[in-house]
């Protein structure tokens, strides 16, 4: 019985959408957004006078010059270009490595992490304020605590309880015994009781790997992090040495694919990444110190690389931050690194946008951008990196990227034309998440102009919902 009934309604259903079908929707349900040009995120070129067309958290439509219907709700947002929300492949927003690297050290020794989680709340905030809102977040640890703060920090995000991006999480991540991620490097040995294990990211051999990420997906995570080579900021390790051998990284791998998670991994070094990419990782993180027929290897394989050009160049302008071992580090990794991208971007490896955000202050996000551009890849293709190659390398392409119908309407603008200057991507002037407007109007550089702006755009918010509602 219930399946007849089920069909009668079905079939009204579709009457009436036959009857009433010519307007599938109720103009004053719609909100268009305007603007002289638009990227769509996947065409080569800008085009003219973009039209987004919004029913509640999805885009109806969008292209150029299209009829705005009667009785929609219109924003134009005038001289500027209309994009897919930015996403950026490589954050840490639970964290901040900016400042003077051994004070940070102390204070996340004295700050409880609920505290640290409050925080964390902030660096949401500012990272959809300038425009991305999707972030890939590679690793979220706080010395000698088991708390899963970036779980935390995307459950109340997607409950709607904090603004910020939509977030994939790699809780802990996943290393070597004295490796890159190991929380106890350069403390005094035993100061936190025991060393560390899988529950903290910490594994060797193949069977502790898989337990590891076990562990991980039990807990949250969307997404697997490891750590294969050495890294900058970490104080007993070199920065292109092996920290993973070839088993325990097919293990990772294969643990991870059989639960569906991508792994990226954390690599400097040229050797391991080639081990790396042969086991089949979904993405190579910094990638340093790689040489083109490791790029060869990439390019063939289809593997991702994130080049997180804005860590190094943060590193590089604050060096006196740092103590001597790492400052040796970082010079190394620096001067390889520029080559390596200009490789990748003349080889056509597919290169995804990720920033390593934490390790300079959250919300600077976009000026990963012009080091790119600076550096060989044309501005379209830079903007490609942020939106569709973000989508697929996140397993995400089929709610977000482009600028399409069907998908979820995450809009962003930038002033002017940012493929005849590509910074205007670091001045977002509307950002909007699933058909929310998270603010409207211009940026401020400096954070007072940045609090009068975030005034003004939540009293707009107020006035949108009295409009709504009232
Ligand atoms: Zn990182």
């Amino acid at each position: 019985m219930p399946l007849k009934r089920g069909m009668k309604i079905t079939s009204w259903v579709v009457l009436a959408f036959f009857c009433f079908g010519a307007s599938a929707y109720a103009a004053d349900e719609l909100l268009v957004l305007k603007a002289a040009r638009m990227f769509d995120g996947k065409s080569n070129s800008l085009i003219q006078n973009g039209v987004v067309v919004i029913k509640d958290d999805k885009i109806v439509d969008a292209g150029s010059n299209l009829q705005i219907p009667g009785g929609a709700r219109v924003i134009d947002l005038g001289d500027a270009t209309l994009c897919p929300g930015f996403m950026d492949a490589h954050t840490h927003l639970t964290e901040d490595f900016s400042g003077n690297y051994n004070e940070r050290r102390l204070r996340e020794l004295d700050l409880n992490v609920s505290e640290q989680a409050i925080q964390a709340t902030e660096f949401a905030r500012v990272t959809i304020e300038a425009g991305f809102t999707t972030v890939r977040d590679l690793g979220s640890r706080f010395v000698a605590s088991h708390e899963f703060v970036d779980v935390a920090l995307r459950n109340s995000i997607n409950k709607r309880v904090v603004v910020g991006p939509r977030m994939l999480v790699a809780t802990k991540g996943i290393g070597a015994t004295g490796g890159h991620f190991d929380p106890t490097n350069g403390f005094r040995d035993f100061l936190f009781g025991r060393e560390p294990d899988y529950k903290d990211g910490i594994a060797d051999g193949p069977d502790e790997i898989r337990k590891a990420v076990r562990f991980e997906v039990k807990n949250g995570a969307d997404v697997i992090k490891a750590a294969v080579s050495g890294g900058v900021l970490s104080l007993t390790d070199e920065v292109d040495t092996p920290q993973l051998t070839p088993d325990e990284i097919a293990a990772l791998v294969d643990e991870s694919h059989r639960l569906r998670k991508k792994v990226a991994v954390h690599c400097h070094g040229d050797q391991v990444a080639r081990e790396a990419i042969e086991a089949g990782v979904d993405s190579i993180e910094h990638g340093s110190f790689m040489k083109p027929d490791t790029l060869a290897m990439m390019k063939k394989k289809g593997t991702f690389l994130t080049p997180t050009l804005m860590a190094s160049e943060w590193i590089m302008g604050k060096i006196g931050n740092y103590p001597a071992a790492l400052q040796a580090k970082a010079k190394a990794a620096t001067a390889a690194r520029s080559d390596m991208f200009r490789n990748a971007v003349k080889m056509g490896v597919k290169i995804s946008f990720g920033t390593d955000a934490a390790v300079y202050p959250h919300g600077q996000n976009a000026k990963e951008f012009k080091l790119m551009v600076d550096l060989g890849m044309s501005p379209i293709d830079a903007l490609k990196s942020a939106t569709a190659n973000d989508a697929e390398l996140l397993g995400i392409a089929q709610k977000v990227g482009t600028l399409e119908k069907g998908k979820l309407a995450d809009v962003i603008a930038v002033p002017g034309d940012p493929t005849a200057d590509i910074t205007a991507t670091e001045r977002v002037s509307f950002v909007m998440k699933e058909g929310r407007i998270i603010r409207q109007g211009p940026s401020g550089a400096d954070k007072t102009e940045k609090r009068a702006s975030l005034d003004v755009s939540g009293f707009r918010r107020l006035i949108h919902f009295a409009v709504l509602f009232g």
